[in-house]
């Protein structure tokens, strides 16, 4: 996987790699809004993970670098907008007071606003996510060869 996301960058030179596994970043990339002032760059897949380094912390505040993306709501963390993918995947698109149950954070009203703006309006973006979740979620279950019934 890595190796076919790597090979979307063209142009190694013009910004540094991500700092979770070193590689080349192709958008869309998070840049930590808080650890500065060299920026913080992580791929999609080391932020899903919730990496961390030194100062940076997985709660902090992120930008979402992208051409193609709009930068989503600063007062959601990336762990939130992990966990509401995974309460909507988990309850249900639409049993909104379940997912702010699960969320705990945030109530029914920003869940359902927030997912109708930032994912619903992109797919390709949750999508991608959710993709790289899946991955990650699939690598995790050969390691153990575990199968859950
Ligand atoms: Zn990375
Ligand atoms: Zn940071």
């Amino acid at each position: 996987l890595m190796d076919h996301l790597a090979s979307f960058g063209n142009d190694p030179s013009d910004k540094p790699p991500c700092r979770g596994c070193s590689s080349i970043l192709v958008e869309p990339y998070i840049k930590c809004a808080e650890c500065g002032p060299s920026p913080f760059l992580l791929c999609l897949q080391c932020f899903t993970r919730g990496f961390e380094f030194k100062k940076h912390e997985s709660n902090h505040k992120y930008e979402i670098m992208t051409s193609d993306f709009p930068v989503l709501e600063p007062s959601w963390t990336a762990q939130e907008e992990m966990a509401l993918l995974e309460a909507v995947m988990d309850c249900g698109f639409g049993n909104w007071q379940d997912v702010a149950y699960q969320m705990r954070t945030k109530n029914k009203e920003e869940c359902e606003a927030h997912y109708m703006k930032n994912f619903i309006n992109n797919p390709l973006f949750s999508s991608t996510l959710l993709n790289l979740r899946q991955i990650e979620e699939a690598r995790t279950a050969d390691t153990f060869q575990s199968h859950e019934t």
